[in-house]
Order: structure tokens, then sequence, then C-alpha cells
């Protein structure tokens, strides 16, 4: 069991994720821009029309040339004909005339200039236009938002619904994205019992399956839940085994670490391969990543914070790289709000709570339950708090990196 990096620092950790996931990309698909939010495109995106696509009007007034106006005053213009929004009007609008338009509409031959309907005023087929208006006044000229040819979409962009909502205004039917990849999520130990079925002395709720399988959705996965694993190493070989046969990753969560009852790093070697084990992190020190048959594992440790934060960090690198995403995950700056005192030497992932202060800097609280079985303070986070390797009493008013939980 040795050959592996082990107790490797946490950026070195994320480097062979992103490296081993790189070599294992999934391969592209084509979808329907209907069902392609939240996935990763693989493609560039070039405008074959420009947006808007023909000049048009802001709002619903009156179009007309602005060389018919009166320069100074009011003007009375005939009231020539209608185009609403919809189909182009095959007429010319001549000198002294203008069409009621609605927003959207396409500005008809003849006139370049949109007077609002609120400052008109209609009498006996005459418009009276209020002076003062610019040539060009209140339209929307053609490729203003986008012009034909410009690269709107790239290779790796995680498709939010305003991208999507582009791509289907420039009449794009189907996108091509990475695949998802498929994952499996074991949680494992004798002591887990499931939420609804009576607790015998000495058993605990399964909590973390329903933490990674949120995790995991919340990432537009669809994970599939085993049975959870007893500390077995037979069964637990089997049961992994069938996975790793059928699934792009495999997540387990518990088993890893040094106990007599932690399988999972033996079988890993044995079965497969460990690319590391151990991280200098804290929480998720035992975390281990490896392969096995078709799929990548992740094993997290099974302290629900422990989870949490090698899931926020090493999983989310392990699905961005499989993905080809190549947008970062947000990370913000944030002053602390109360002192520190970190006296190991790991990364420190902290639960806290970040919110905008009214000097409009974003601030987070450290919460005070910070060992790695508290659950609740997870829950009662939106944050965790990166410190850096090494021991140091932090102060109310340093700046700190922060991700969001
Ligand atoms: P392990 O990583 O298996 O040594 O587990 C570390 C701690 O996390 C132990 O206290 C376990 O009881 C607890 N634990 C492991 N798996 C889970 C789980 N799925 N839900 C809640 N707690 C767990
Ligand atoms: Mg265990």
């Amino acid at each position: 069991m040795t050959g592996y990096p082990s107790r490797i620092g946490f950026a070195e950790a994320g480097q062979i994720i992103r490296q081993v996931a790189g070599n294992r990309m999934l391969g592209p698909e084509r979808i329907a821009v209907t069902r392609a939010s939240g996935r990763v495109l693989v493609e560039d995106i070039t405008a074959s029309l420009p947006l808007p696509p023909f000049d048009n009007s802001r709002m619903d007034g009156f179009a007309f040339a602005h060389a018919s106006l009166l320069p100074g005053e009011d003007t009375l213009l005939r009231l020539a004909g209608e185009q609403f929004a919809g189909r182009l009007q095959a007429m010319q609008v001549g000198a002294g005339e203008c069409v009621r338009i609605t927003t959207g509409a396409p500005l008809p031959a003849g006139t370049d200039t949109v007077a609002i309907k609120e400052d008109c005023t209609l009498h006996d087929g005459m418009v009276r236009v209020p002076a003062g208006l610019r040539p060009g006044a209140d339209v929307r000229r053609a490729g203003e938002d986008v012009q034909a040819g410009a690269r709107v979409l790239a290779d790796g962009q995680v498709l939010t619904p305003a991208r999507v909502s582009l791509a289907a205004g420039l009449g794009i039917a189907s996108l091509a994205v990475a695949q998802r990849p498929t994952v499996a999520v074991f949680t494992t130990g004798d002591e887990l019992v499931e939420p609804g079925l009576p607790l015998a002395p000495g058993q605990i709720y399964n909590s973390n399956r329903e933490l990674l399988m949120g995790l995991l959705r919340a990432e537009g996965l669809e994970p599939t839940a085993w049975p959870t694993l007893p500390d077995d190493p037979e069964r637990m070989s089997t049961a992994l085994a069938d996975a790793a046969a059928a699934f792009d990753v495999v997540i387990t969560c518990g088993g890893v670490s040094a106990g007599e009852k932690d399988h999972l790093p033996a079988l890993l070697a044995a079965r497969g391969r460990i690319h590391f084990w151990r991280v200098r992190m804290r929480p998720g020190m035992p975390v281990l990543f490896g392969e096995m048959d078709r799929a990548l594992f992740l094993c997290l440790p099974g302290n629900p914070v422990s989870s949490l934060a090698t899931f926020l960090t090493l999983g989310r690198a392990l699905l961005d790289g499989l993905q080809r995403r190549r947008e970062p995950r947000p990370q913000w700056r944030a002053v602390l709000r109360a002192p520190w005192r970190k006296t190991h030497e790991r990364l420190e992932f902290l639960r806290g709570w970040m919110e905008s202060g009214d000097d409009g800097r974003l601030q987070v609280m450290p919460n005070a339950a910070d060992a790695s079985h508290q659950l609740r303070a997870v829950a009662d986070s939106n944050a965790l708090i990166v410190l850096p390797e090494g021991a140091r009493d932090y102060s109310a008013g340093d700046v700190v990196d922060v991700i969001g939980c």
C-alpha cells in the first residue's frame, strides 16, 4: 500500500484530481437547448445573425422619418398605417407621414425615429409629435446587442439560464455539452441506521447519504445511492467492484481512516489504484482519491463536516475536470468578524455565516462549533472560511478567503 502520494497539500490534491480527471474527460453529447441549462458547453458558439436581427421600436408609439420633423416645434404627421410586432408590412412611409408601431416591431421603410405613444396626441388622423426628438430616438438598432459573427459563448462555460437563452435567441436548437458523469454514492459503517427505523444502543442515523445526494443533485447530477455497506471487507469489495464497472464516479463516505474497521485504502490498493491518500486539510484529512475498473473513486471521511468540506472542494474539482468545466467556482474575500486561534498546521475549512456589512464589504462570522462531527454548525452556516496552512492567531478585521456552502 505504498507508492502513492500521502499527506499532500490541498493544492497538490486538487492538481492530481484535475490531471487524472482531465485524462478521463467524458465525451460530448448534443442535447436540445431546452435541456441544456446547468451543463458544461464543449463548443464555441458564434452568432449567425445579429441581435436584434433588425431595427425595431423600443416603445409603443409612432414611427416616422426624423427629416419630417419641424426644428424646435411640435409637428403634425399624417397617420398612414400600422406596423405591429411580428411581420414587416410592405409599405413606404413618406415625408410628413407616420405609422403606429408597437415595441419590437420592425421599422417600416422610410422611418428612422419613434415618438413614445404617451408623448403624442392623435386627432383627425393627424399625430402631434413633440419637439426635441433626436434622430433615431427609441429605435433599437440591428446588432447593437450581438453582431453577426461574434463569439458569444465559449467551450468550458457553464450554461446558465441566461446563456441558454442567448443561444435560443440566436435560433440555436441544440448544443454540444459534456456528458454528465454517472455517480454512485456509498455510505459505510456498522453503526448506521436509515431514518425512520429504530435506533439500537450504539447506532446513529445515516445523515451523510442525504448530504452527499443533495450536494450532487445541486450539481445537476442524478446520483445513485447504494444500500449502506457494513464494515466488512468482502461485502464492500463486491459492492464497490459492481459499481466500479458501471459508474464514472464512485463516492464513498466513511471507512477511509486508519482504524481497524477502515477497509477502503487496502481495498483500493488491492483491486484498483490509489492516486493519493490523506491531505493536509482539516476537516477531511483521511480523504482518498483512486480508481477501480472504469470508475474514479473519491473516498470521503465519515464525519459529516469532513464529507461536506472534501466534497465541496475536491469532489467539485473531480466533477469539473471530468466535464472540462473551465470557469472557476466562485470564491470571495471577506472580513473576519471575530478572532480565531488556529492552533494546527493543516489548511482549515471553518464553518461560518457570510453577509455584506453596512460598509458594503463582505463579512464572515466563524462558528465556534468547529469539530468535524458538528453537523448543526454546517446547517447554521452559508460559508466555508479557508485558512491557509500554518498555525496563526487571526484577529477580527483580518481578510480571509470564503467559499459558499
Ligand atoms: P469513519 O470515517 O468511518 O471513521 O467515520 C467517522 C465518524 O463519522 C464516525 O463517528 C461515524 O460514526 C461517522 N459517520 C460515518 N458515516 C456516517 C454517515 N453516513 N452519517 C453520519 N455519520 C457518519
Ligand atoms: Mg466507519
